[in-house]
């Protein structure tokens, strides 16, 4: 068995993030809110950058106990092929979405590394954009990746605790715990410029994974210092498979894990997506969370109107909770004075030509674009 990376051990700097974490910390969580608060608007100002999930497919060679997508799952399995992104793409577009997160299970014949790049390729002459949430890489397929107009991958660990990982993990190329926990250093190596981290919250101690995943970002950005670095919390949510989450985190508990990160991780990118509840990702707006997703379907495609009769009985990977349309959502933002942003980074990314082309890109497209989407942008 390979050993565990010393950094995943190291309590260096930890202590003020343990006891910020602790249900029985010295502090109250309105005193970490208020600080959080007050943090996120030195460093991140009133906006939050918004993006939307594409499954480009279900298959899926892993056996993850807490998946709707897990190969012994009987639920039917599709891939989206050229023509198919093409138009999910431009449905997409219609909502004003530009940044999207392309997602597929563990590597698969139906679903391989060459179908994966093809992908981003098509996504990358839509969108500015395009992350992929898919499975582990060598840093030459990376490198290949972000040569197509790939900008960042989502790689969660799901848990740290590897005891709790062996179990979970039933087969397939996601049981190896080191190689998961290695692939953000092969992609920032790779040439890829973003890496978002996370745990699914439920798995294993909540508290103790979110050390090990604080400090695991500590340890990305010694190294890779320009990186841009986000985290993400996601929660368990009800899905084909029926599995139970044995460490159900409450609403308390992560609001103080968000507040704790964002006080301890002033810069980076903290991420909540519509498995959460309207009601709570509205709370949370304000006071650390910079990113979210948006009207997010979790089945392969889905923002077609024409898509295959097929898909629309499937089940997706899980159920999200926030179902509120871009617009609906944008609006519920600007009611708590935040500006919503799919796109504020091409200009100082790309040099001041790309301002103009994407001025007039807005200009051909006004037509498809309600006003309240339009602002989005
Ligand atoms: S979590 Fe990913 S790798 Fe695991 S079964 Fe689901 S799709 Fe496959």
């Amino acid at each position: 068995m390979k050993t565990l990376p010393d950094w995943l051990t190291d309590n260096r700097d930890t202590a003020a993030l343990a006891n910020m974490l602790s249900p029985e910390s010295s502090r109250p969580v309105e005193e970490l809110a208020a600080e959080s608060r007050a943090m996120t608007l030195r460093r991140f100002g009133r906006t939050m950058t918004l993006y939307a999930p594409l499954y480009l497919s279900n298959y899926c060679s892993s056996g993850c106990a807490y998946c709707g997508f897990a190969s012994d799952r009987q639920t039917p399995r599709h891939r989206l092929e050229p023509d198919e992104i093409r138009r999910e793409l431009a449905a997409m577009k219609k909502l004003g979405i530009s940044d999207v997160l392309l997602l597929t299970g563990e590597r698969t014949a139906a679903a391989d590394f060459d179908y994966l790049q093809r992908s981003v390729a098509i996504a990358a002459e839509e969108m500015p954009r395009v992350a992929v949430e898919a499975f582990p890489m060598s840093i030459s397929e990376y490198r290949a990746l972000a040569d197509c107009g790939c900008t960042g991958i989502t790689i969660y660990q799901e848990t740290y605790n590897r005891e709790q990982y062996e179990e979970l993990h039933r087969w397939g190329p996601k049981k190896d715990f080191i190689d998961r926990l290695e692939t953000p250093e092969r992609a920032l190596d790779g040439g890829i410029k973003n890496v978002g981290l996370g745990v699914l919250l439920g798995l294993s101690n909540p508290v103790e994974d979110a050390l090990c995943l604080y400090r695991h970002v500590r340890h990305l950005g010694r190294t890779w210092w320009r990186a841009g670095l986000s985290v993400s919390f996601p929660r368990m949510r009800p899905q084909t498979g029926g599995y139970e989450p044995p460490f159900p985190v409450n609403d308390h508990l992560l609001a103080r894990i968000i507040f704790a990160f964002r006080i301890a991780l002033p810069d980076t990118e903290l991420v909540l997506s519509t498995r959460e509840s309207a009601t709570f990702r509205d709370g949370m707006a304000p006071l650390g969370i910079t990113r979210m997703s948006v009207e997010s379907k979790t089945t392969v495609g889905g923002y077609d109107e024409t898509d295959k009769p097929g898909n629309k009985s499937d089940k997706g990977q899980f159920e999200i909770s926030d179902d509120r349309t871009a617009r609906e959502f944008c609006a519920a933002l600007r009611h708590q004075n935040i500006v919503p942003v799919f796109k504020n980074w091409e200009p100082a990314y790309n040099g001041p030509s790309a301002t103009i082309h994407h001025e007039r890109d807005a200009d051909r497209s006004a037509s498809t674009i309600t006003p309240e989407t339009e602002t989005c942008h």
